[in-house]
């Protein structure tokens, strides 16, 4: 059956979050008095990617990562015995520099106009509203999409497959053989695709390893090959 509906994942797969995450972090870190050196944001990525990583297992809920991952990120660099900065006006900080600006992975404009009007296309992302709503208006690309499936406001997040469940809710004439995921994350995208029955197709520009629990069905690393793999599906 081809393809007719696109889930399209939006962080690191339509707009390259990695640069905004990274300015956003280091104005946040010199507000805060934190030198923002490359070493203090790689340590908050690491952090940040745990309790990311605890959020699709179900450990921990997405009001208490964002600020628990400031106050990781106060112990690791300051020490218990220090005063902190809080870690609520932290995250207040860092989620309003976030909202600010866009820019986007190589070829997801261009995939995205080639896609449009070809396929139902649909926005599902891990996020929170207050981020990505700003990003999407930014970037223009809201008029690309039939519906915008942002976690936080869906009650559910990727991987599960009741984010899954309240998409096709929303995706009226969708069947899911007849539907696909594209994203750059195993254990959000292509984890959660596999969980609901639907196409996956792992978007992977750097080429990063595979994990022998979570296997795609296809893998691109490059956006420009998207439409022509699309028509090629069966
Ligand atoms: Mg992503």
């Amino acid at each position: 059956m081809p393809i007719t509906h696109l889930l399209i994942d939006l962080d690191d797969t339509i707009l390259n979050f990695h640069a905004a995450e990274r300015r956003a972090l280091k104005a946040t870190l010199e507000a805060f008095g934190l030198d923002p050196s490359d070493q203090n944001c790689r340590i908050y990525s690491e952090i940040n990617l745990g309790f990311w990583q605890a959020l699709e297992r179900g450990e921990i809920t997405r009001e208490r990562l964002l600020v628990a991952r400031f106050e990781a990120l106060y112990i690791r660099l300051l020490g218990l015995s220090r005063p902190h900065p809080s870690a609520a006006e932290t995250q207040a900080f860092y989620e309003k520099r976030l909202s600010e600006g866009h820019d986007f992975m190589p070829g997801a404009k261009e995939m995205l106009d080639a896609l449009h009007g070809k396929y139902k296309l649909y926005l599902a992302s891990n996020g929170n509203i207050a981020v990505q709503r700003p990003r999407i208006r930014d970037a223009e690309i809201a008029p690309y999409f039939e519906d915008i499936f942002i976690s936080e406001e869906m009650g559910a997040d990727k991987p599960s497959k009741e984010y899954f469940d309240l998409c096709f809710a929303r995706m009226p004439d969708a069947h899911r053989d007849r539907t696909a995921i594209v994203g750059d994350s195993l254990t959000s995208d292509i984890l959660g695709g596999n969980r609901a029955g639907i196409h996956t197709i792992r978007y992977n520009p750097t080429g990063s390893l595979s994990r022998m629990d979570i296997i795609p069905e296809f893998e691109i690393t490059n956006l420009a090959d998207l439409p022509h793999l699309l028509e090629n599906i069966p």
